[in-house]
């Protein structure tokens, strides 16, 4: 049995209405686990703004670092007031100001597809019933983003440089990440590279080999992105844990992420070196649905477990909560975003209610 504090960041839009599902579920893992979750809410966004005139306020990044793990619901406002000071700048100022402030160098995305919403899958029908259940885990903290990027003029021509860079010990670092993950999954990672041009690219496979030696119960895949990015289309079932860059994981992950058919089904979670991390749905504040009862609350519930897996270690718990999502969505409840004729249409705090019943009930 444990105790661990939780900094509660609803934010903006859809953020209050799904968090609250998420709490639901964590109230019934507490009961049936016995652990004590201790909940700190603090405004963020548009929300930290209204309370304290900054979208990333001082309390709440105190509020973030006497706690164990961050769940995060989304920010930002409506597209049609996107020039007021209030949402101005939203989403950088809170979001990478929370990146930098914990150093969080790694990004999980994973991308499922649940049998019973099978017809959401862009992809053809016999493709996706071999299973798709991909975790793409990218690099956050290096690579061309980060390096000198230059615009310069020589001779009557434009000429633009960015420079992508990258550390050994920032390598063996998200290596780690990756091959701990696998371990709480199917036990294989693919490490995507471009090493037969780019030399970030070469010390990166180099690497990542290295820090295998200290995971022999995981298989080790290389892969060219350019190649990746074709398998992840065709044949995505091969696919585990993909361990990729920062540029090479942006582009992965977002084409991955259309594979469950709803942002309303797709948690992520971003954690520094020590396991501290933040865990949020992929998607945004969804102005458009806020405050209806209509948001998919599965995201921020599937969140929750990511938290408990990859922060707390609580591997039988996260597992509960998968479980549970999956029943809820195998008995045909869906909000709107995914709700198919054949099944029932319901609202978020539905949805939550029906996940937590299946964790009580188990
Ligand atoms: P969005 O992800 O908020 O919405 C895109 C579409 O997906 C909308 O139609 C929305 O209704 C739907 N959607 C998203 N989550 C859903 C859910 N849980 N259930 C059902 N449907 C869902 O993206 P957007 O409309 O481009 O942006 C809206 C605001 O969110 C903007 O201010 C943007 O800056 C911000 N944003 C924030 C984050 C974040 O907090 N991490 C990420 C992306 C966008």
């Amino acid at each position: 049995m444990v105790t661990k504090s939780i900094a509660v960041l609803a934010g903006d839009g859809i953020g209050e209405e799904v968090m609250a599902e998420a709490l639901k579920v964590l109230g019934e893992v507490s009961k049936r686990f016995g652990h004590t979750f201790k909940y700190t809410r603090a405004p963020v966004g548009g929300a930290g703004w209204d309370a304290y005139g900054s979208h990333f306020p001082d309390q709440t990044r105190a509020v973030c670092a006497n706690s164990d793990a961050i769940l995060f619901g989304s920010v930002g406002g409506p597209i049609g007031e996107a020039a007021l000071p209030k949402w101005k700048g939203c989403e950088a100022n809170s979001i990478l100001a929370l990146r930098k402030a914990f150093n969080f160098n790694a990004n999980y995305r994973p991308a499922k597809v649940y049998p019973e919403l099978a017809g959401l899958c862009p992809l053809r029908p016999d493709i996706v019933a071999k299973g798709i259940d991909v975790l793409v885990i990218r690099e956050l903290l290096g690579d061309v983003y980060f390096g000198e990027h230059r615009t310069t003029g020589e001779a009557g021509q434009r000429r633009a440089t960015d420079l992508a860079e990258y550390r050994e010990d920032q390598i063996v670092s998200i290596a780690h990440h990756a091959f701990r993950a696998a371990r709480s999954r199917r036990k294989k990672v693919t490490s995507v590279d471009k090493a037969n041009v780019l030399d970030t690219s070469k010390l990166w496979r180099a690497v990542v080999q290295e820090v295998h030696r200290d995971y022999k119960d995981v298989e080790l895949e290389i892969m060219l992105v350019d190649n990746c990015a074709m398998q992840l289309i065709l044949k995505p079932s091969q696919f585990d844990v993909i361990l990729a860059s920062n540029l090479f994981g942006d582009i992965l992950s977002d084409e991955a992420a259309v594979f469950p058919g709803s942002l309303g089904l797709t948690p992520s979670a971003s954690l520094n070196a020590d396991g501290f991390g933040m865990f949020e749905p992929s998607g945004g504040s969804a102005p458009d649905i806020a405050g209806k009862g209509i948001a998919n609350p599965i995201a921020q519930i599937l969140s929750a477990a990511m938290m408990l897996r990859f922060s707390f270690g609580l591997n039988s718990e996260a597992a509960a909560i998968e479980r549970a999502v999956e029943q809820a969505l195998a008995s045909g409840a869906g909000t709107r975003d995914i709700h198919t004729g054949a099944g029932r249409l319901v609202g978020t705090a539905e949805l939550g209610d029906l996940v937590a019943r299946q964790i009580a009930n188990a």
